[in-house]
């Protein structure tokens, strides 16, 4: 299926290609022509799974009709609108026309620049985040210019709500991003209440990792006859990453193991999980003092720290990021090849959205979990939750001391590679033939140039 065939407006079109997207992914397949017919949508689909593009291609679409309509307004009328849109008293509230929300800054900020891609040849949508930590001047400046999108995490909006800065007695279409996390992180209030003050007759797409449970009764409020698109259960296996899980004695055989992992010359940029911020920055400056490219991402950062390490790992800088679930949620960087769960995670759930950082946009990523001997229990429930066996493997020269952990798969070396993309057969899945590197014994860990911008050590001074 081609994107002309979704009946996208030129102008999108044209920036698709612009971004060199060939294919429709699956959930844009189903998604997108019904929310052009103007349904709700109810989508239950994994991040990497081109849910971005999902919702805001329609409404793109959307928005640029309108645009085509007010072009054959004449000059007069079209004047009166832009006095309408714009250049209005500083104390009129902006009216959006689409609010995007999202559970984290990082998501909102990808989905603002996901949407200045799709939107880059239309003259007049503009999307802003509206995000906790940004400084409140910056972000009356932006509303003041009565963007057409918001994109925002729930508590700093509600913040704008009742100071009168926004107003969305105009709003025409609600999305709901991740919307299970929101949940999770506790936004079910502040969410009822930025709903309620949307019109009834406004669209809604709720994208979650899960349709159960508390999400999915609250879906089925703020929703009229959904269409629901179930994309989830090929994104819960994440085929194109292989998963692996190595046991650890203690934690100096978990280091070095994780030192000598990171030595993998298949290796080009990975994510490290801790369960704490404090972790995340301990162990990113001891990478660094290894010699390794690392970076701290957590939650007690500032946000323009949090902006400068993303970038950092964005363009190179940073080879190794290591992160907290909260901060890492929704980053999106392709070069990510590998996951390390140097922590398992608390919640099977957070394993399916770590290890959906690598995996990009169809390509291959391998998720490596770091396991302590008494956290057997923990890996069986991610293996009940995600309905996949782990293999457990072992690196020569890495052998836990206790036999307990023996593999449960015997896997030969091999030539995984990362990057090739699902259409080149790249679906290495977790199956113990083919596609398994080559163990090596530990090699000094490369010197890099070392990221300098936000050292570790600096974003304990973010406190
Ligand atoms: P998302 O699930 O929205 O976070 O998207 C995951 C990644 O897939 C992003 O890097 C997108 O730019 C990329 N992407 C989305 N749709 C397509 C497509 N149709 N073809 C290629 N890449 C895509």
């Amino acid at each position: 299926m081609t994107f002309e065939a979704l009946g996208l407006h030129a102008s999108i079109l044209k920036a698709l290609t612009d971004a060199g997207y060939t294919e429709p992914t699956a959930v844009q397949q189903q998604a997108v022509p019904a929310a052009i017919e103007g349904r709700d949508l109810l989508v239950s689909s994994q991040t990497g799974s081109g849910k971005t593009a999902a919702f805001m291609l329609p409404s793109l679409h959307k928005f640029a009709n309108a645009e085509a309509e007010q072009a054959g307004k004449t000059a007069n009328q079209e004047r009166q609108s832009a006095r309408a849109r714009g250049d209005r008293p500083r104390f009129q509230p902006a009216q959006p026309k689409m609010l995007v929300l999202t559970p984290t800054r990082e998501l909102a900020l990808q989905v603002t620049t996901a949407t200045d891609k799709y939107g880059i040849h239309m003259r007049r949508v503009k999307a802003v985040s509206i995000l906790g930590g940004m400084p409140y001047p910056k972000q009356m400046q932006l509303l003041s210019r009565n963007p057409e999108i918001l994109v925002a995490t729930p508590g700093r909006l509600i913040d704008h709500m009742d100071s009168g800065k926004i107003d969305f007695s105009q709003l025409e279409i609600l999305v709901l991003d991740e919307a299970d996390r929101m949940l999770d992180m506790g936004f079910i209030e502040d969410i009822e209440k930025i709903v309620a003050a949307t019109p009834a007759t406004r669209q809604t797409m709720l994208f979650s990792a899960t349709l159960d449970g508390v999400v999915g009764s609250m879906a089925r409020r703020i929703t009229r006859e959904p269409q629901v698109i179930q994309i989830a259960s090929a994104g819960n296996k994440h085929e194109n990453i292989q998963q692996r899980v190595h046991f650890v004695d203690d934690l100096s055989h978990k280091n070095r193991m994780l030192d000598h992992l990171l030595t993998d010359t298949t290796m080009d940029q990975a994510v490290v999980f801790t369960a704490t911020k404090r972790d995340a920055d301990t162990l990113a400056d001891r990478l660094n003092i290894a010699g390794f490219a690392a970076a701290a991402l957590h939650g007690d950062m500032h946000q323009g720290a949090r902006n400068r390490t993303l970038n950092a790992m964005r363009n190179g800088q940073v080879r190794v990021l290591v992160a907290t679930d909260v901060a890492a949620r929704g980053i999106d960087v392709p070069a990510i090849t590998h996951v390390f769960n140097y922590d398992l995670p608390k919640f099977p759930e957070d394993y399916v959205h770590r290890i959906g950082r690598t995996g990009r946009a169809g390509r291959n990523g391998l998720a490596i979990s770091l396991v302590n001997h008494a956290e057997g229990m923990n890996v069986k429930r991610i293996e009940r939750f995600t309905k996949q066996t782990i293999p457990v493997d072992v690196i020569e020269g890495f052998e836990p001391k206790k036999t307990a952990s023996a593999p449960r798969s015997a896997r030969k070396p091999g030539g995984w590679k990362p990057g090739a993309g699902r259409s080149a057969g790249g679906n290495a899945g977790n199956s113990a033939k083919p596609g398994q590197r080559t163990f090596s014994k530990p090699s000094a860990p490369r010197k890099e140039g070392g990221y300098k911008g936000d050292s570790p050590r600096r974003s304990y001074g973010d406190r």
